[in-house]
């Protein structure tokens, strides 16, 4: 999607599916349950369409050097849509039990990383070398339903990513195709959320995971329109100038 005009015809068709999602959602909603589908169906479009048009987008690249197993850009904050967050949420209340067999406490190991890296600026969380709390045996195990920001980084130097880590260099060979479709998507669904009144703006994902993991009834709450994860938000951009973007957009002619 190299021409601006694609990037916004496919940011509006976007936004419509995630609307007819939402809109959708509020026939025979059943509370939590309801409340927790409607994130990962919202997540299950989300990332159709960014894997489909990567792909699309990718061809004659040359090839990603983003290994199984390698994690060295899993040091950098990740921030999260509330939708990404209850999603991840549910995965982990899922998947806790199977792990703690294996001795692996997902839930203690965000409660150690938000403890060191809470209120850090991005060069010094970087230096502080604390890893991704998801990441057990050095895979990520909940690479499936990872946020958009983590699908966004892939790198096409695995070498060039070690260099950073260590504070060596800061020019990684990031693939653009990823990083603008994470963008758009996930811009998409934010402004699809702001219409319908729901919370939109972005949460430091481990203090949100937190929140989520402490509240049972986190998806309801946010369904009903309460911003839950509220001391989580990053507001990297000004949110009302993100919102007078999504307007304008949305009013371009079709
Ligand atoms: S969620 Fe997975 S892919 Fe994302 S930063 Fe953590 S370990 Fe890495």
């Amino acid at each position: 999607m190299p021409a601006d005009l694609d990037s916004l015809r496919y940011f509006r068709q976007l936004h419509g599916r995630f609307a007819e999602i939402l809109r959708a959602s509020s026939t025979g909603f059943a509370g939590e349950a309801s409340a927790t589908g409607l994130s990962a169906a919202l997540l299950s479009t989300a990332c159709q369409s960014f894997d489909a048009n990567v792909a699309h987008q990718t061809e004659g690249q040359p090839p990603l050097d983003c290994g199984r197993g390698c994690a060295t850009c899993c040091t950098l904050r990740v921030t999260a849509t509330a939708p990404e967050v209850l999603w991840l949420a549910a995965f982990i209340r899922a998947i806790t039990p199977g792990l703690m067999q294996h001795g692996i406490d997902l839930r203690a190991q965000v409660e150690r990383a938000h403890a060191v890296t809470q209120g850090l600026g991005e060069r010094e969380r970087v230096a502080s070398r604390q890893r991704c709390p998801f990441i057990a045996r050095g895979v990520c195990v909940v690479y499936q339903v990872r946020p958009l920001a983590c699908r966004g980084l892939a790198s096409h130097d695995r070498r060039a990513c070690a260099r950073a880590a260590s504070g060596q260099a800061d020019d990684i060979p990031y693939s653009e195709p990823h990083m603008r479709m994470r963008g758009l998507v996930q811009n998409a669904m934010q402004s699809a959320l702001r219409d319908a009144g729901l919370s939109w703006l972005a949460y430091e994902l481990n203090a949100a995971l937190l929140i989520a993991l402490d509240a049972p009834d986190a998806a309801e709450r946010w369904w009903h329109g309460e911003d839950v994860f509220a001391a989580a938000q990053v507001c990297d951009v000004d949110p009302a100038e993100m919102a007078d973007t999504f307007d304008q957009i949305k009013a371009l002619p079709a």
